[in-house]
């Protein structure tokens, strides 16, 4: 694969201090979604073994919980370069088992480390407090602990970033981790566990188990040593492990769907709405939580958007994520193009039309074409699910209060986005937006400075910023009598 430490690439899994190597007998295959070729492959893992890496965590989250916050961060930043300097290896690993091109998987691995850096800054400023007592011999004394053995359980779409946005906090507050990665993607998991093994993160600390995503889940929520469990997936699995939780009243973090609107007002600067667009919608091939899923535009500048969106979209290249020039990958597999497929040919049939794209590519396999509907309604599924893929559908609306109220008409409430310049609005708008998230006159608003997260079917928690590492620890009171 043309890597320039081939040792990144490792088929094996990590249960507290040992590797498991995969066994084709039992292994799961991992496949290049460009190519369909298979990459490689890793062990098919079980309730055994993650029962084993929890205890391992268990036994090393002491000892490091014990150390001070400078030496924590300082193995931190240390695991934070060592992913910057790799970069261009992770992000070719990261291309080659989820699609997207190299420059972009790059980007993530970057993205990818800024949550280490930040929060291995962020671990030595978790102050506590001293309150007033409420007895003249009494002080109240607040303090905040890590919260222990944490799980987590990442995606695909982001094979790297949906880690350490998890993995940094959780370091960073004294705790132990033990990751069960998407099976689609799970070399950039392993990749970067061999990284922090290097940065001298202590054994046991950090386990990366692969294989049967319900196994594993079912022995991370039942297990009561583990106290928090931080999931990014669909809202239908992340409700099941929210009820698996519940008998171990564990601490939850999840990162659900999304359904973000993105709406752009008639005083908005058209050009900028068009290159916010194709940021929000067209990233990842569309496949992001906070991707645009509906794009309603003012009837005043409907046409004018369109037009220009279309012609921007229609100079987006798909193809291998290793060939120059292309912006747009393969989606990650054969479901995900049918229910592309499946949400263009509903809106076709109930009335939108085709602007640009609206099929499968030439290039076959789970390519399709960056696509452009018009005249789409609330009636289609494209207004109602999240399509998570290269598809645009245009909403055409009258007045700021219709509009509102259309884009809060989803069960979901992650990212939202509108374009307008008059500033009363932009207050109104952000202020009544049910979104946890709202980029105005931007399409790009993921950064490990700012809190992310949803309301409503989209999770709990926040994830980044100065809030993410405190879902991390527990506040414990102490109160000092006889003073
Ligand atoms: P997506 O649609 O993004 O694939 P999923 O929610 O299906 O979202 O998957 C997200 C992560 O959850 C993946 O790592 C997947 O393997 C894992 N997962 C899927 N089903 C379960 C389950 N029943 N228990 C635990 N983890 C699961």
């Amino acid at each position: 694969m043309n890597l320039k430490d081939p040792t990144l690439f490792r088929q094996a899994a990590l249960i507290g201090d040992r590797w498991i190597e995969a066994d084709p007998a039992n292994a799961i295959e991992v496949n290049n979604p460009a190519t369909g070729e298979i990459i490689g492959r890793v062990p098919k893992l079980g309730a055994p073994e993650t029962k084993a890496a929890i205890e391992a965590a268990r036994i090393a989250q002491k000892g490091w919980a014990a150390r001070t916050a400078k030496e924590r961060s300082g193995i931190l930043r240390k695991w934070f370069e060592l992913m910057v300097e790799n970069k261009d290896d992770l992000g070719r690993i990261l291309t080659l088992e989820q699609g997207k091109p190299v420059a972009e998987a790059t980007g993530e691995i970057v993205y990818g480390a800024s949550f280490v850096e930040w929060f291995a800054e962020e671990g030595r400023r978790v102050y506590g407090d001293l309150v007033p007592g409420h007895q003249p011999d009494k002080r109240i004394m607040v303090m905040k602990q890590p919260i222990g053995v944490v799980a987590a359980i990442t995606p695909w779409n982001f094979p790297n970033a949906m880690i350490t946005r998890k993995a940094g906090p959780a370091f960073a507050a004294g705790c132990a981790m033990v990751l069960k990665p998407a099976s689609q993607t799970p070399f950039s998991a392993i990749a970067i566990a061999v990284l922090a093994e290097r940065a001298g993160l202590p054994k046991g600390l950090f386990s990366v188990v692969t294989g049967s995503a319900r196994e594993i889940g079912a022995e991370m929520t039942a297990n009561p040593t583990v106290r928090k469990l931080t999931f990014t997936g669909s809202t239908e699995i992340g409700a099941e492990l929210y009820k698996q939780s519940a008998p171990t009243i564990k601490k939850l973090g999840l990162e659900l769907g999304g359904n973000a609107p993105f709406i752009v007002f008639d005083d908005a600067d058209l050009d900028a709405a068009v290159e916010g667009a194709l940021i929000a919608k067209f990233r990842n091939n569309g496949q992001t939580c906070v991707c645009a899923n509906r794009l309603y535009v003012q009837e005043g500048v409907y046409d004018a958007f369109s037009q220009k969106l279309a012609a921007a979209v229609g100079k987006l290249k798909t193809g291998n994520g290793f060939d120059e020039g292309v912006i747009l990958g393969p989606l990650i597999d054969q479901p995900a193009l049918e229910k592309v497929e499946e949400h263009v040919a509903d809106a076709l049939a109930k009335g939108a039309s085709v602007v640009q794209g609206g099929k499968r590519h030439v290039l076959g396999g789970t390519f399709y074409e960056a696509t452009v509907l018009s005249n789409v309604t609330r009636e289609m599924a494209v207004a109602r699910e999240e399509t998570f893929g290269p598809v645009a559908p245009l909403f055409r609306f009258k007045d700021e209060a219709d509009v509102i109220q259309q884009a809060n008409d989803t069960e979901f409430g992650l990212a939202s986005y509108f374009y307008a310049k008059d500033l009363a609005r932009v207050f109104r708008v952000a202020e009544a937006l049910e979104y946890g998230m709202v980029g105005v006159n931007t399409g790009l608003i993921s950064t490990a400075e700012a809190p992310f997260g949803g309301v409503k079917l989209s999770g709990l928690g926040r994830e980044g910023s100065k809030y993410g590492i405190e879902e991390f620890m527990e506040i414990k009171y102490v109160c000092l009598g006889g003073i």
